[in-house]
């Protein structure tokens, strides 16, 4: 027989998966609201990708919003997504952290332009709001206690850790990301996840990706950013 050690012996109203920048955002959220909060994280820090974005400088946001940016089957709720939080609750979102936002050619940076001090501020928010942070924490299985849900247990879900320890929580919210640069810890593991749980995952296709090419003067070029044309030619050996 396995014992479990549960961490800790109490609830969490809300068990965050994944702290990356959606994952601290919605663990800042919910504390503020007033839910006892968890975030966890497999890697030994938060927001590994976030550091990468914007070439290390976090290009966050963009001033520009539009429908047409998206595509979607569904964009009614890509556009009630938009209308419920846009680039106005963005910049007062990180204001209410404390962050500063400068603009150029309509994208928004930290004014710093250091990925680094935003991922800082959300680390004291996280503080701040007194939310529990586990990292090292690799989630690997989330069951539902269906009908016993609220009776016999004290929560809706139990999350199981890769290291074998247990928590539960009345709501889940999984902000695991995508496949892209799995080395930063999102990995595509939270898709089977979402799909355990009954979700529809569909199947992901990368949307921005690098180009490889034989000539070694291209790397030069690597994180050089210019306005201009580009043709693609296939080549003929397929
Ligand atoms: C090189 C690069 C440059 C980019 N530049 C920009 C840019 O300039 N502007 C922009 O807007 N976006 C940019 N992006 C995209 C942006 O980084 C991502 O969209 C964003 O970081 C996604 O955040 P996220 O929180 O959804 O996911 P992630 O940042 O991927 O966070 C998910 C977290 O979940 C954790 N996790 C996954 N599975 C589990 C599990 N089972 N248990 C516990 N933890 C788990 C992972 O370790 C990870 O830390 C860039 C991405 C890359 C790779």
């Amino acid at each position: 027989m396995t014992f479990w050690k549960t961490i800790p012996a109490d609830k969490y109203e809300v068990a965050v998966v994944g702290g990356g920048a959606a994952g601290m955002t919605a663990a800042i959220t919910a504390a503020r609201a007033g839910a006892r909060t968890v975030l966890l994280e497999r890697n030994d820090r938060l927001g590994r990708k976030l550091l990468m974005t914007g070439n290390g400088k976090c290009n966050l946001g963009n001033r520009d919003l539009k429908r047409s940016d998206y595509y979607s089957d569904d964009m009614a709720m890509a556009v009630s997504v938009l209308e419920r939080f846009g680039t106005e609750e963005t910049i007062a979102f990180f204001a209410s952290l404390g962050l500063l936002l400068k603009e150029k050619r309509g994208y928004l940076y930290p004014v710093s332009e250091q990925a680094a001090v935003v991922l800082d501020v959300l680390r004291h928010g996280l503080e701040r709001d007194k939310t529990e942070v586990l990292t090292g924490a690799l989630v690997r299985e989330i069951r539902q206690k269906g009908e016993n849900a609220g009776k016999d247990s004290p929560a809706d879900y139990v999350l199981q850790l890769q290291d074998g320890r247990q928590l539960w929580t009345e709501r889940v919210i999984l902000a695991c990301g995508g496949q892209a640069a799995p080395g930063t810890g999102s990995d595509g593991s939270g898709y089977a996840l979402a799909r355990a749980l009954g979700h529809t995952v569909i199947a992901p296709v990368p949307s921005l990706v690098q180009l490889h090419c034989s000539e070694k003067y291209c790397r030069a070029l690597a994180g050089v950013r210019a306005e201009g044309a580009v043709r693609i030619y296939p080549s003929d050996s397929g």
